[in-house]
Protein backbone atom coordinates (compact mmCIF):
# COMPACT_ATOMS: atom_id res chain seq x y z
CA UNK A 1 0.00 0.00 0.00
CA UNK A 2 1.34 3.12 -0.66
CA UNK A 3 1.02 6.55 0.94
CA UNK A 4 -0.11 9.79 -1.46
CA UNK A 5 0.45 12.99 -0.61
CA UNK A 6 -1.90 14.85 -3.31
CA UNK A 7 -1.94 18.68 -3.65
CA UNK A 8 -4.61 20.57 -5.45
CA UNK A 9 -3.95 24.44 -6.35
CA UNK A 10 -6.62 27.03 -6.57
CA UNK A 11 -7.44 26.76 -9.70
CA UNK A 12 -8.31 22.87 -9.31
CA UNK A 13 -10.59 23.81 -6.55
CA UNK A 14 -11.79 27.41 -7.83
CA UNK A 15 -15.87 26.31 -7.40
CA UNK A 16 -17.98 23.92 -5.79
CA UNK A 17 -18.07 21.96 -9.30
CA UNK A 18 -14.35 21.37 -9.04
CA UNK A 19 -14.31 20.84 -5.73
CA UNK A 20 -16.53 17.39 -6.46
CA UNK A 21 -14.53 16.78 -9.46
CA UNK A 22 -11.28 16.73 -7.60
CA UNK A 23 -13.19 14.73 -4.57
CA UNK A 24 -13.68 12.08 -6.89
CA UNK A 25 -10.01 11.77 -8.22
CA UNK A 26 -9.12 11.43 -4.17
CA UNK A 27 -12.12 8.96 -3.74
CA UNK A 28 -10.47 7.04 -6.39
CA UNK A 29 -6.81 6.77 -5.34
CA UNK A 30 -8.06 6.14 -2.41
CA UNK A 31 -10.61 3.08 -3.33
CA UNK A 32 -7.74 1.79 -5.24
CA UNK A 33 -5.92 1.14 -2.11
CA UNK A 34 -3.75 3.79 -1.33
CA UNK A 35 -3.49 6.25 2.07
CA UNK A 36 -4.08 9.88 0.99
CA UNK A 37 -3.31 13.00 2.63
CA UNK A 38 -4.98 15.76 0.19
CA UNK A 39 -2.81 19.25 0.60
CA UNK A 40 -5.40 22.28 -0.51
CA UNK A 41 -4.80 26.14 -1.65
CA UNK A 42 -7.40 28.44 -1.69
CA UNK A 43 -10.22 28.56 -3.86
CA UNK A 44 -9.23 30.72 -7.38
CA UNK A 45 -7.58 33.46 -6.83
CA UNK A 46 -9.12 34.00 -2.99
CA UNK A 47 -5.97 34.90 -1.67
CA UNK A 48 -5.62 37.70 -4.28
CA UNK A 49 -9.04 38.81 -3.69
CA UNK A 50 -8.46 39.13 0.14
CA UNK A 51 -5.41 40.73 -0.20
CA UNK A 52 -6.87 43.59 -2.38
CA UNK A 53 -9.75 43.59 0.63
CA UNK A 54 -6.62 43.95 2.97
CA UNK A 55 -5.52 46.94 0.81
CA UNK A 56 -9.46 48.77 0.66
CA UNK A 57 -8.83 48.78 4.62
CA UNK A 58 -5.08 50.11 5.12
CA UNK A 59 -2.22 50.83 2.82
CA UNK A 60 0.17 48.60 5.38
CA UNK A 61 -2.16 46.04 6.56
CA UNK A 62 -0.61 44.58 10.04
CA UNK A 63 1.23 41.28 8.79
CA UNK A 64 -0.28 39.49 11.63
CA UNK A 65 -3.76 40.52 10.72
CA UNK A 66 -2.59 39.64 7.09
CA UNK A 67 -1.78 36.04 7.59
CA UNK A 68 -4.45 35.34 10.01
CA UNK A 69 -6.39 36.90 7.41
CA UNK A 70 -5.08 35.21 4.28
CA UNK A 71 -5.41 30.88 5.82
CA UNK A 72 -8.86 31.98 6.02
CA UNK A 73 -9.09 31.24 1.84
CA UNK A 74 -7.77 27.42 2.17
CA UNK A 75 -9.92 26.71 5.53
CA UNK A 76 -12.41 27.14 3.12
CA UNK A 77 -11.72 24.91 0.68
CA UNK A 78 -10.69 22.22 2.85
CA UNK A 79 -13.52 21.82 4.66
CA UNK A 80 -16.18 21.88 1.48
CA UNK A 81 -13.53 19.56 -0.09
CA UNK A 82 -13.66 17.17 3.14
CA UNK A 83 -17.59 17.21 2.71
CA UNK A 84 -17.18 16.68 -1.08
CA UNK A 85 -15.01 13.39 -0.07
CA UNK A 86 -17.33 12.15 2.48
CA UNK A 87 -20.38 12.54 0.13
CA UNK A 88 -18.72 9.64 -2.06
CA UNK A 89 -18.64 7.60 0.50
CA UNK A 90 -14.70 8.02 2.05
CA UNK A 91 -14.34 9.07 5.21
CA UNK A 92 -12.84 12.62 5.36
CA UNK A 93 -11.54 15.26 8.22
CA UNK A 94 -9.71 18.56 6.93
CA UNK A 95 -6.96 20.31 9.38
CA UNK A 96 -5.48 23.26 9.63
CA UNK A 97 -1.97 23.55 9.33
CA UNK A 98 -1.48 24.66 13.12
CA UNK A 99 -3.65 21.09 13.83
CA UNK A 100 -1.46 19.15 11.26
CA UNK A 101 1.42 19.65 13.10
CA UNK A 102 3.37 22.60 10.73
CA UNK A 103 5.87 24.55 12.99
CA UNK A 104 6.77 27.84 11.65
CA UNK A 105 9.10 30.52 12.59
CA UNK A 106 7.63 33.71 13.31
CA UNK A 107 8.10 35.67 10.02
CA UNK A 108 4.44 36.55 9.10
CA UNK A 109 4.29 36.61 5.50
CA UNK A 110 6.90 34.37 4.55
CA UNK A 111 7.64 32.13 7.78
CA UNK A 112 9.91 29.45 7.44
CA UNK A 113 8.94 25.82 8.75
CA UNK A 114 10.91 25.06 11.49
CA UNK A 115 9.52 21.30 12.22
CA UNK A 116 6.87 18.94 11.12
CA UNK A 117 4.92 16.99 13.37
CA UNK A 118 1.65 15.70 11.74
CA UNK A 119 0.71 13.09 14.73
CA UNK A 120 -3.15 13.73 13.97
CA UNK A 121 -2.39 13.16 10.06
CA UNK A 122 -1.03 10.27 10.82
CA UNK A 123 -3.36 9.37 13.28
CA UNK A 124 -6.34 9.84 10.38
CA UNK A 125 -4.52 8.07 7.68
CA UNK A 126 -4.41 4.75 10.04
CA UNK A 127 -8.17 5.04 10.85
CA UNK A 128 -8.12 4.48 6.59
CA UNK A 129 -9.62 7.94 6.16
CA UNK A 130 -8.62 10.81 3.83
CA UNK A 131 -7.11 13.68 5.49
CA UNK A 132 -7.21 17.27 4.06
CA UNK A 133 -4.56 19.51 5.00
CA UNK A 134 -4.76 23.40 4.89
CA UNK A 135 -1.72 24.81 2.51
CA UNK A 136 0.25 27.79 2.70
CA UNK A 137 -0.25 28.04 6.81
CA UNK A 138 1.37 27.03 10.02
CA UNK A 139 1.65 28.11 13.57
CA UNK A 140 4.93 30.01 15.24
CA UNK A 141 5.90 28.49 18.75
CA UNK A 142 4.24 31.51 20.12
CA UNK A 143 0.77 30.41 19.03
CA UNK A 144 0.31 32.57 16.25
CA UNK A 145 -1.19 32.07 13.01
CA UNK A 146 1.98 32.03 9.74
CA UNK A 147 1.83 31.85 6.19
CA UNK A 148 4.49 30.37 3.98
CA UNK A 149 4.59 32.82 1.32
CA UNK A 150 2.81 32.82 -1.92
CA UNK A 151 2.36 29.64 -3.47
CA UNK A 152 2.89 28.18 -0.44
CA UNK A 153 0.85 25.28 -0.15
CA UNK A 154 3.16 23.55 -2.47
CA UNK A 155 5.91 23.94 0.47
CA UNK A 156 2.54 22.24 2.65
CA UNK A 157 2.77 19.80 0.79
CA UNK A 158 6.27 18.66 -0.06
CA UNK A 159 7.02 19.09 4.03
CA UNK A 160 4.26 16.94 4.72
CA UNK A 161 5.25 14.02 2.17
CA UNK A 162 8.88 14.17 3.63
CA UNK A 163 7.09 14.27 7.36
CA UNK A 164 5.03 11.04 6.83
CA UNK A 165 7.58 9.31 4.46
CA UNK A 166 5.16 9.51 1.69
CA UNK A 167 5.88 7.40 -1.60
CA UNK A 168 5.49 10.51 -4.00
CA UNK A 169 3.71 14.11 -3.50
CA UNK A 170 1.97 14.56 -7.11
CA UNK A 171 1.13 18.24 -7.57
CA UNK A 172 -1.70 18.65 -8.98
CA UNK A 173 -2.17 22.01 -11.17
CA UNK A 174 -3.63 23.66 -14.13
CA UNK A 175 -1.78 22.46 -16.40
CA UNK A 176 -0.24 18.93 -17.84
CA UNK A 177 3.49 19.56 -15.72
CA UNK A 178 6.48 21.67 -15.94
CA UNK A 179 6.88 22.90 -19.80
CA UNK A 180 9.58 24.31 -21.66
CA UNK A 181 8.44 28.07 -21.33
CA UNK A 182 4.98 29.45 -19.50
CA UNK A 183 2.54 27.81 -22.09
CA UNK A 184 0.35 30.77 -21.84
CA UNK A 185 3.00 32.79 -23.08
CA UNK A 186 4.72 30.03 -25.34
CA UNK A 187 1.76 27.56 -27.23
CA UNK A 188 4.31 25.88 -28.42
CA UNK A 189 5.98 24.90 -25.02
CA UNK A 190 6.79 21.12 -25.12
CA UNK A 191 5.93 19.28 -21.60
CA UNK A 192 9.24 17.59 -19.37
CA UNK A 193 9.32 14.30 -18.63
CA UNK A 194 11.99 14.66 -15.85
CA UNK A 195 13.95 17.18 -14.74
CA UNK A 196 16.39 17.73 -11.64
CA UNK A 197 15.60 19.31 -8.26
CA UNK A 198 18.80 21.56 -9.30
CA UNK A 199 16.89 22.66 -12.68
CA UNK A 200 13.43 22.87 -11.14
CA UNK A 201 15.37 25.27 -8.23
CA UNK A 202 17.19 27.31 -10.89
CA UNK A 203 13.76 27.53 -13.10
CA UNK A 204 11.65 28.55 -9.81
CA UNK A 205 14.24 30.70 -8.72
CA UNK A 206 13.71 32.31 -11.97
CA UNK A 207 10.06 33.19 -12.20
CA UNK A 208 8.53 29.90 -13.35
CA UNK A 209 5.60 29.48 -11.20
CA UNK A 210 4.69 25.83 -11.52
CA UNK A 211 6.47 24.98 -8.56
CA UNK A 212 7.17 27.09 -5.34
CA UNK A 213 10.97 27.57 -4.65
CA UNK A 214 10.63 27.44 -1.32
CA UNK A 215 8.93 23.26 -1.63
CA UNK A 216 11.97 22.67 -4.27
CA UNK A 217 14.49 23.09 -1.93
CA UNK A 218 12.23 21.12 0.81
CA UNK A 219 12.05 18.51 -1.87
CA UNK A 220 15.77 18.47 -2.53
CA UNK A 221 17.24 18.06 0.51
CA UNK A 222 14.70 15.58 2.09
CA UNK A 223 14.87 14.01 -1.08
CA UNK A 224 10.91 13.50 -2.18
CA UNK A 225 9.78 12.50 -5.42
CA UNK A 226 7.59 15.00 -6.62
CA UNK A 227 5.20 14.79 -9.50
CA UNK A 228 3.97 17.59 -11.10
CA UNK A 229 0.60 17.06 -12.73
CA UNK A 230 -3.01 17.94 -14.46
CA UNK A 231 -6.14 17.66 -11.97
CA UNK A 232 -7.97 18.41 -15.55
CA UNK A 233 -6.32 15.20 -17.37
CA UNK A 234 -4.78 11.82 -16.73
CA UNK A 235 -1.83 12.06 -18.32
CA UNK A 236 1.31 11.27 -16.85
CA UNK A 237 2.75 14.69 -15.88
CA UNK A 238 7.01 15.85 -14.89
CA UNK A 239 8.99 14.32 -12.27
CA UNK A 240 11.06 16.43 -10.56
CA UNK A 241 13.96 13.72 -8.71
CA UNK A 242 17.63 14.26 -7.83
CA UNK A 243 19.00 12.62 -11.42
CA UNK A 244 18.03 12.11 -15.17
CA UNK A 245 18.33 9.01 -15.79
CA UNK A 246 16.73 5.99 -13.36
CA UNK A 247 17.35 6.39 -10.04
CA UNK A 248 20.55 5.92 -9.53
CA UNK A 249 22.05 4.16 -6.16
CA UNK A 250 24.73 6.55 -4.68
CA UNK A 251 26.67 3.78 -4.36
CA UNK A 252 27.09 2.53 -7.59
CA UNK A 253 30.46 3.64 -9.80
CA UNK A 254 31.48 6.39 -11.01
CA UNK A 255 31.01 5.41 -14.60
CA UNK A 256 27.04 5.00 -14.23
CA UNK A 257 26.81 8.47 -12.54
CA UNK A 258 28.27 10.26 -15.20
CA UNK A 259 26.27 7.88 -17.88
CA UNK A 260 23.10 9.41 -16.10
CA UNK A 261 24.90 12.99 -16.12
CA UNK A 262 24.93 12.42 -19.43
CA UNK A 263 21.21 12.07 -20.50
CA UNK A 264 20.91 15.36 -19.26
CA UNK A 265 19.45 17.77 -21.74
CA UNK A 266 21.53 20.68 -23.04
CA UNK A 267 18.16 22.83 -22.12
CA UNK A 268 15.37 22.13 -19.86
CA UNK A 269 13.86 25.24 -20.79
CA UNK A 270 13.37 29.09 -20.70
CA UNK A 271 11.49 30.80 -17.36
CA UNK A 272 10.39 34.49 -17.08
CA UNK A 273 10.05 37.05 -14.58
CA UNK A 274 8.23 40.20 -14.59
CA UNK A 275 8.25 40.64 -10.44
CA UNK A 276 11.14 42.74 -10.36
CA UNK A 277 12.81 46.08 -10.89
CA UNK A 278 16.29 47.98 -11.25
CA UNK A 279 17.95 50.40 -8.55
CA UNK A 280 20.69 52.40 -9.94
CA UNK A 281 22.77 54.46 -7.63
CA UNK A 282 24.64 56.85 -9.77
CA UNK A 283 27.77 58.30 -8.94
CA UNK A 284 29.18 56.67 -6.20
CA UNK A 285 33.01 56.93 -5.58
CA UNK A 286 35.28 54.13 -6.47
CA UNK A 287 36.52 53.09 -3.43
CA UNK A 288 36.88 50.25 -1.08
CA UNK A 289 34.04 49.68 0.83
CA UNK A 290 31.72 51.71 -0.90
CA UNK A 291 29.50 48.70 -2.30
CA UNK A 292 30.00 47.15 1.19
CA UNK A 293 28.33 50.40 2.27
CA UNK A 294 25.28 50.49 -0.12
CA UNK A 295 24.32 46.63 0.22
CA UNK A 296 24.40 46.97 3.98
CA UNK A 297 21.68 49.43 4.12
CA UNK A 298 19.96 47.58 1.26
CA UNK A 299 20.19 44.08 3.28
CA UNK A 300 18.93 46.26 6.60
CA UNK A 301 15.46 46.64 4.50
CA UNK A 302 15.13 42.40 4.14
CA UNK A 303 14.94 43.28 0.72
CA UNK A 304 16.31 40.20 -1.53
CA UNK A 305 18.41 41.79 -4.21
CA UNK A 306 19.32 39.06 -7.68
CA UNK A 307 21.36 40.68 -9.64
CA UNK A 308 24.03 43.51 -9.43
CA UNK A 309 26.27 44.96 -11.97
CA UNK A 310 29.00 48.03 -11.69
CA UNK A 311 30.03 49.74 -13.93
CA UNK A 312 33.91 51.17 -15.20
CA UNK A 313 34.28 54.00 -13.27
CA UNK A 314 35.05 57.22 -15.23
CA UNK A 315 38.77 57.99 -15.00
CA UNK A 316 38.06 61.63 -14.81
CA UNK A 317 35.95 61.67 -12.04
CA UNK A 318 36.93 58.82 -9.73
CA UNK A 319 32.82 58.13 -9.90
CA UNK A 320 30.84 55.11 -11.18
CA UNK A 321 27.28 53.31 -11.23
CA UNK A 322 26.23 50.77 -9.49
CA UNK A 323 22.66 48.70 -10.31
CA UNK A 324 20.59 46.08 -8.94
CA UNK A 325 17.61 44.29 -9.28
CA UNK A 326 15.14 43.40 -6.23
CA UNK A 327 11.30 42.84 -6.23
CA UNK A 328 8.90 45.48 -6.76
CA UNK A 329 7.68 44.64 -3.58
CA UNK A 330 11.20 45.44 -1.56
CA UNK A 331 11.92 48.63 -3.46
CA UNK A 332 9.92 51.32 -2.06
CA UNK A 333 11.85 50.43 1.54
CA UNK A 334 14.56 50.31 -0.16
CA UNK A 335 14.95 53.32 -2.08
CA UNK A 336 13.87 55.27 1.30
CA UNK A 337 16.86 53.84 3.01
CA UNK A 338 19.06 54.37 0.27
CA UNK A 339 17.96 57.86 0.03
CA UNK A 340 18.28 58.80 3.90
CA UNK A 341 21.70 57.93 3.67
CA UNK A 342 23.01 59.97 0.94
CA UNK A 343 25.15 61.82 2.58
CA UNK A 344 27.08 59.10 3.85
CA UNK A 345 26.95 56.86 1.06
CA UNK A 346 28.04 60.01 -1.36
CA UNK A 347 25.89 59.18 -4.51
CA UNK A 348 24.80 61.63 -6.73
CA UNK A 349 21.26 60.33 -7.59
CA UNK A 350 18.91 57.65 -7.76
CA UNK A 351 17.06 56.09 -10.24
CA UNK A 352 14.14 53.47 -10.13
CA UNK A 353 13.34 51.49 -13.27
CA UNK A 354 10.01 48.79 -12.42
CA UNK A 355 9.39 48.26 -16.75
CA UNK A 356 12.14 45.74 -16.72
CA UNK A 357 11.57 41.79 -17.47
CA UNK A 358 14.08 38.85 -16.78
CA UNK A 359 14.41 36.11 -19.02
CA UNK A 360 16.42 32.65 -17.78
CA UNK A 361 17.69 29.87 -19.55
CA UNK A 362 18.21 26.78 -17.85
CA UNK A 363 20.04 23.79 -18.40
CA UNK A 364 22.46 21.19 -16.34
CA UNK A 365 23.87 20.54 -19.62
CA UNK A 366 25.10 23.47 -20.37
CA UNK A 367 27.48 23.27 -17.83
CA UNK A 368 29.28 20.92 -20.44
CA UNK A 369 28.52 22.67 -23.85
CA UNK A 370 30.00 25.34 -25.03
CA UNK A 371 28.42 28.29 -27.40
CA UNK A 372 25.58 28.70 -25.59
CA UNK A 373 25.47 31.86 -24.39
CA UNK A 374 26.20 33.09 -28.43
CA UNK A 375 23.28 31.55 -29.58
CA UNK A 376 21.16 32.96 -27.02
CA UNK A 377 22.72 36.65 -27.47
CA UNK A 378 22.35 35.98 -31.17
CA UNK A 379 18.89 34.85 -31.20
CA UNK A 380 18.02 38.40 -28.89
CA UNK A 381 20.09 40.63 -31.77
CA UNK A 382 18.16 38.96 -34.05
CA UNK A 383 14.82 39.69 -33.08
CA UNK A 384 16.03 43.02 -32.14
CA UNK A 385 15.61 43.11 -28.75
CA UNK A 386 18.20 44.89 -26.16
CA UNK A 387 19.96 43.35 -23.22
CA UNK A 388 20.45 45.62 -20.44
CA UNK A 389 22.18 43.04 -17.68
CA UNK A 390 23.48 39.73 -17.95
CA UNK A 391 24.24 36.93 -15.08
CA UNK A 392 25.04 33.72 -14.98
CA UNK A 393 25.46 30.08 -12.78
CA UNK A 394 27.05 27.34 -13.87
CA UNK A 395 23.66 25.97 -15.33
CA UNK A 396 21.71 29.37 -15.78
CA UNK A 397 21.98 32.32 -18.59
CA UNK A 398 19.94 35.47 -17.35
CA UNK A 399 19.18 38.64 -18.98
CA UNK A 400 17.42 41.93 -18.43
CA UNK A 401 14.98 43.45 -21.37
CA UNK A 402 12.32 45.80 -21.59
CA UNK A 403 9.40 44.59 -19.60
CA UNK A 404 7.29 45.03 -23.53
CA UNK A 405 10.39 42.84 -25.45
CA UNK A 406 9.64 39.80 -22.80
CA UNK A 407 7.26 37.55 -24.38
CA UNK A 408 9.33 38.11 -27.74
CA UNK A 409 12.20 37.44 -25.87
CA UNK A 410 10.93 34.01 -25.20
CA UNK A 411 9.29 33.10 -27.58
CA UNK A 412 12.57 33.56 -29.90
CA UNK A 413 15.02 31.97 -27.37
CA UNK A 414 12.51 29.22 -27.15
CA UNK A 415 12.87 28.57 -31.07
CA UNK A 416 16.39 29.25 -30.76
CA UNK A 417 16.93 26.51 -28.94
CA UNK A 418 14.71 23.97 -31.06
CA UNK A 419 12.20 23.61 -27.81
CA UNK A 420 9.05 24.41 -30.09
CA UNK A 421 7.04 21.04 -29.82
CA UNK A 422 6.10 19.54 -32.85
CA UNK A 423 2.63 18.07 -31.74
CA UNK A 424 0.49 21.29 -31.21
CA UNK A 425 -0.24 23.31 -28.67
CA UNK A 426 0.32 22.78 -25.06
CA UNK A 427 -2.87 23.03 -22.99
CA UNK A 428 -3.94 25.14 -20.60
CA UNK A 429 -6.79 23.92 -18.50
CA UNK A 430 -7.96 26.70 -16.16
CA UNK A 431 -6.63 29.36 -13.94
CA UNK A 432 -6.67 33.26 -14.36
CA UNK A 433 -2.65 33.04 -14.35
CA UNK A 434 -2.69 35.95 -11.67
N1 LIG B 1 -3.37 30.42 -1.64
C1 LIG B 1 -1.98 30.76 -1.55
C2 LIG B 1 -1.56 31.62 -2.73
O1 LIG B 1 -2.37 31.89 -3.60
C3 LIG B 1 -1.10 29.57 -1.43
C4 LIG B 1 -1.05 28.71 -2.65
O2 LIG B 1 -1.85 28.85 -3.56
O3 LIG B 1 -0.16 27.86 -2.70
O4 LIG B 1 -0.42 32.03 -2.78
MG1 LIG C 1 -3.07 30.13 -5.12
Amino acid sequence: MALVVQKYGGSSVSDAHSIKRVAKRIAAAKRAGNDVVVVVSAMGDTTDELLDLAGQITPLPPQRELDILLTSGERISMSLLAMAITNLGVKAKSFTGQQAGLITDAVHGRARLVDVVPHRIRETVEKGQVAIVAGFQGVSSSNDVTTLGRGGSDTTAVALAAGLDADVCEIYTDVDGVFTADPRIVPSARKIDRVTYEEMLELAASGAKVLALRAVEYARRYDVPVHVRSSFSNTTGTLVTGTHGDAIDPNAPAGDQEEAEMEAPIISGVAHDRSEAKITVVGVPDKPGTAARIFEVVAGTGANIDMIVQNVSAAHTGLTDISFTLPHADSPSTLAALNALQEELGFASLQYDDQIGKLSLVGAGMKSHPGVSARLFGALRDAGINIEMISTSEIRISVVTREDALDDAVRAIHTAFDLDSADGEAVVYAGSGR
